[in-house]
């Protein structure tokens, strides 16, 4: 089923987000994982491509493996700055020989030995080169885009950065996956400003659960997100205590979701770290609320 289908019926969708194994000697208990994740029945979930340590060769087994036995929509992620077209249109087909029909389309970050390299010999250079081969492959793909409530890093200014969002969203984008964030307000304002700019596709929010200190300087670190007094003061508090500082930073989610849907943004994305017990507990927390 398509994103863009399941986004439409109102109600509280969680999404969750998965990422594939480093290694192959991980890639079962990654895939149990998954399964664990899939067994909770989530509207749908997706599965990062070369995204937090995760190589990119196992995201489709892992995409398809949860369509297929557990009946859960998916979306496969594909990034191409780095990536011959060749390679690109490969995966392309191997995306539709599998059956996905849902794929987010990104540029993925540039590898550090590209940074300093002739640019004018990329195949790809923005997320909105892949959206375009993506429509011309012919395939039948709801098409997402990543954006960014704090703006991307790279970009110069907010209006450039939301400029750029436009083209991507023209140019096949149908739907919108944020960036994780810790203070809703932020969320609102930037959806005040794509608004105004006449970006009216459905946008999802990703919310982080931070469960461990550790987690919480990566995170930010790899994210840039601003990290507001109260969640500070929660890892101030509770870092020291596992138990604890999961039980708060689930809440801390808990609470971002359940005001995000009460102020009408009904499909929210979840990144679980591919932890079930995360996915397991912010489900239980909203149980008499999801699909309502
Ligand atoms: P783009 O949309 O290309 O934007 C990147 C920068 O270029 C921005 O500053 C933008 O304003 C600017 N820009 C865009 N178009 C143009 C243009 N035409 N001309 C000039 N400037 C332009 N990474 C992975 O490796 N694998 C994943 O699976 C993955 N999943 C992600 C999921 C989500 C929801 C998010 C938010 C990020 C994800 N990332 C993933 C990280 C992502 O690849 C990086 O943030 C990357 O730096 C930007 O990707 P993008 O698709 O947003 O790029």
């Amino acid at each position: 089923m398509k994103v863009s289908e399941i986004i439409k019926n109102n109600k509280l969708n969680l999404s969750i987000e998965v990422f594939p194994p480093k290694t192959g000697s991980a890639f079962e208990s990654v895939k149990t994982a998954t399964e664990e994740i899939a067994a909770l029945s989530p509207a749908f979930m997706s599965v990062t491509y070369g995204a937090g340590g995760g190589t990119s060769k196992y995201t489709l087994d892992i995409a398809k493996n949860i369509k297929e036995r557990y009946g859960v929509p998916t979306i496969a992620h594909l990034t191409c700055v780095s990536s011959t077209k060749e390679t690109v249109r490969q995966k392309i087909e191997e995306i539709k020989e599998a059956g996905i029909e849902n794929i987010m389309a990104l540029r993925g970050d540039i590898p550090a030995d590209m940074l300093d390299a002739d640019r004018s010999l990329w195949q790809y250079h923005h997320a909105i080169d892949l959206i375009r081969e993506l429509k011309e492959s012919g395939g039948d793909f709801c098409i997402g885009g990543a954006c960014y409530p704090e703006i991307h890093p790279e970009s110069a200014n907010k209006n450039d950065d939301i400029l750029h969002l436009k083209e991507k969203v023209e140019a096949g984008a149908e739907f919108l996956t944020t960036q994780m964030f810790f203070d809703n307000n932020l969320l609102y304002n930037f959806l005040y400003r794509i608004r105004e700019a006449g970006i009216n596709v459905p946008v999802v929010p990703g919310i982080m659960p931070i469960t461990n200190a550790k987690q919480v300087e990566r995170a930010i670190k790899l994210s840039g997100s601003h990290v507001p007094q109260r969640f500070k003061a929660l890892v101030d508090r509770f870092g020291n205590d596992p138990a604890a500082m999961m039980q708060a930073g689930i809440a801390y989610a808990t609470d971002q979701i359940i005001d995000l849907y009460a102020n009408g943004i009904s499909t929210i994305h979840v990144y679980s770290m591919n932890k079930p017990i995360v996915a397991e507990k912010i489900m239980s927390n909203l149980s008499d609320i999801i699909g309502k």
